[in-house]
């Protein structure tokens, strides 16, 4: 829905228009004939090409509070509110450079539309992340000796994966090497992470957990769920040779 949102074409029906009651007979008979005659061509495509336009604002200042991300680490409350401020920054300007889009006035553009969009691109992503669930995972080809390799995914229903675990456990030595997280910036700190690591202790309870450098990008967050979890998990980078 997000996606749908800030990156397909709206559709001409969005958001649904309050039909606007016509008033006396002058005002029917005015409403009648519009309804009749529909909007022209042209005006179709200068609003579509508006709508667009406005659209393309509110996605630009999502992106940009995205790539806040890496230094602010922004909860869902904390993001909705930083995105709100900075469109909200853009659309008191006079005009506003976009990306693939040049300069803009924003007196030529419905800020109206724009507010609403916002409104429910933020409201969607607010349920994506609630409805977000870990996914059945499954084994991950052959390895070679004792240990076994394992992926599962998040996801919130329509939208698809919203991210990626991949691991494996070694049961002789009760060892568990969690290989990679992988969450696109946009669902950072969405608390994915903390999801996908009660998982893997959910899914096998009373091995040792450790992980490799790649994760080092997330050291703060390992770190700091690491102190918390009931299970282990160890510094030690070569808890068992099977790896
Ligand atoms: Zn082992």
């Amino acid at each position: 829905m997000l996606v749908q949102l800030l990156w397909k074409p709206l559709p001409v029906s969005w958001p649904e228009a309050v039909p606007q009651r016509p008033t006396g007979l002058r005002g029917l008979v005015a409403w009648a004939r519009e309804v009749a005659v529909g909007v022209s061509q042209d005006e179709d495509v200068e609003r579509r090409v508006r709508r667009g336009a406005m659209q393309a604002i509110v996605r630009e200042a999502f992106q940009q509070t995205v790539a806040e991300q890496d230094s602010e680490h922004r909860g869902p409350a904390a993001f909705a509110e930083a995105w709100k401020t900075r469109l909200a920054a853009v659309l008191a300007q006079e005009t506003v450079e976009v990306t693939g889009w040049g300069q803009l006035t924003i007196a030529e553009l419905d800020t109206g539309l724009g507010r609403s969009l916002y409104d429910a691109a933020s409201r969607a992503r607010a349920e994506t992340i609630a409805r977000a669930v870990v996914m059945p995972g499954r084994r991950r080809g052959a390895d070679d000796g004792p240990t076994v390799s394992h992926e599962f995914s998040i996801a919130a229903d329509e939208d698809g994966s919203l991210g990626r675990v991949q691991y494996a456990v070694c049961e002789p030595c009760g060892v568990g090497l969690l290989k990679k997280i992988s969450f696109s910036p946009e669902w950072h700190c969405c608390g994915f992470g903390t999801l996908a690591l009660r998982e893997l202790e959910t899914r096998h309870p009373g091995l040792t957990w450790y992980t490799t450098g790649q994760y080092a990008h997330a050291q703060g967050f390992y770190q700091r769920y690491r102190h918390r979890s009931d299970s282990p998990w160890t510094a030690n980078q070569h808890p068992c040779p099977h790896f």
